[in-house]
């Protein structure tokens, strides 16, 4: 097949528009006619950074994003930023104590060992990380979170398996999260990839006060990010690998509130960490190191920023109304896939409960005739033989997934619909 027969649903890498792709190929043999291509310019030139600066003001742009967030690009993936989240925040959470320890036992004139002393204490009874768990992906950031620090740093405020049976599937309701009180971060994640959860919206019991204060929230959005609208100035930290709704694989980017930049995070020192047994950073994992240097401090993929820098464009050129256009192009697509399901529950069973679908990634069972996984085998089949595919569900939990990101057009989501309307009638 050519990529025209085929739309892939995938769940990531996903597809990224042919027209972009083309212009990425002549870019990669000569860039604007330098007679070098893209990977081959140095990070370093003048080139390199309007490349970064230019995508950071269009996604800044096209997700809304205030002026006091930094935008930063990494290589640690969704997975290094489960680690970078907690070395940040529990470095700028040590930095609020020492400032504040400080400051009660007599300010520059304090005895250090005095100061040491009372933090320690205070990181042994107050330091908590708050996990919000539903689903696979949120599930490792916490087990991550525990391997970094220790189990008794980390609380499990919510875990959907418990009122599922469990499986994950449901989010359990807000009244019910155990949120520890000046928690160093509540991490959740907004779109679970294995499980097809997604949050319907931000969740009102982390908002901020009126007076500005509030929980400081983590989320990890790579497989919904440019799908629909972002309260972002509820956050402190979001993240996403480029991989699915943004470009390829390679490049990873954080929106991070400027207030827990310099000099929060610098603070407290590698020494006084050690001093209190908490782990340091790499330094490629440091946000502000990474923020002062305009995403630069080491070797950056320009190639992968090109292109989330040319999706970008391609979306702000597409949606007058920016994100908001994508949103109801996202929401259309899943309400058309999800309503063929629905059409024939005898055949098909929608695995998340309907409160929590994921509007990017569709997650059933085909039913039909009992054996399950003789039955998805055949719909795997036929739909790949009608150019359908990538339709298949995570290795851990079996079944069918139709990953629904920015690049399938509303015509793959009808193909999609077609089928397994047809597939349930014969
Ligand atoms: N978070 C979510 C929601 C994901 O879907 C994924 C990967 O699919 C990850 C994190 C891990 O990302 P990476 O493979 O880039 O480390």
């Amino acid at each position: 097949p050519t990529r025209a027969d085929i739309t892939y649903f995938g769940a990531g890498p996903a597809a990224l528009p042919t027209d972009v792709l083309e212009t990425a190929a002549q870019a990669l043999l000569d860039f604007k006619g330098t007679g070098l291509g893209i990977a081959e310019h140095s990070h370093r030139s003048e080139l390199a950074t309007n490349i970064i600066n230019e995508a950071k003001a269009d996604l800044a742009s096209y997700l809304d994003i205030p002026a006091d967030y930094e935008v930063i690009f990494m290589q640690a993936g969704g997975t290094g930023e489960f680690a970078a989240s907690v070395y940040n925040l529990v470095g700028a959470w040590v930095a609020r104590q020492h400032a504040a320890i400080v400051a009660e036992l007599g300010g520059a004139s304090a005895d250090e060992a005095a100061v040491v002393a009372a933090l320690r204490e205070r990181v042994q009874k107050d330091l908590k990380l708050d996990y919000i768990v539903t689903g696979g992906w949120s599930l490792k950031a916490y087990q991550e979170a525990v391997r970094l620090l220790g189990p008794e740093y980390v609380n499990l405020a919510a875990d959907a398996r418990t009122i599922n049976d469990g499986k994950f599937g449901k989010i359990p309701d807000q009244s019910t999260w155990k949120l520890s009180k000046d928690a160093a971060l509540v991490y959740y994640c907004d779109n679970e990839t294995v499980d097809g959860v997604e949050f319907p919206e931000f969740p009102s019991v982390l908002a901020p006060r009126p007076d500005g204060t509030g929980p400081i929230v983590v989320a990890d959005m790579s497989s919904n990010i440019l799908s629909r609208r972002v309260p972002v100035s509820n956050y402190s930290l979001l993240f996403f690998g480029a991989q699915k709704n943004l470009g390829c694989t390679g490049v990873t980017v954080a929106v991070i509130k400027k207030s827990l930049l310099p000099p929060t995070t610098v603070q407290p020192s590698p020494a006084l960490m050690r001093k209190l047994a908490l782990p340091i950073p790499p330094i490629m994992l440091q946000y502000e190191i990474i923020a002062k240097n305009n995403s630069l401090y080491n070797t950056l993929s320009i190639f992968d920023v090109y292109i989330a820098g040319q999706v970008l464009k391609k979306l702000l050129s597409t949606y007058a109304d920016k994100v908001a256009g994508q949103e109801a192009v996202s929401q259309k697509k899943s309400d058309i896939i999800y309503a063929a399901l629905e059409a024939h529950p005898d055949v098909y069973r929608i695995v998340p409960d309907k409160t929590v679908r994921s509007r990017m990634n569709i997650c059933f069972r085909v039913t039909k005739n009992g054996n399950v996984d003789e039955t998805e085998k055949v719909f795997l089949k036929e739909s790949t033989s009608q150019g359908l595919t990538g339709l298949k569900g995570h290795r851990s939990v079996g079944g069918i997934r139709a990953s629904n990101y920015n690049s399938i057009p509303l015509e793959g989501a009808q193909k999609l619909a077609q089928f397994i309307e047809a597939f349930a009638k014969a």
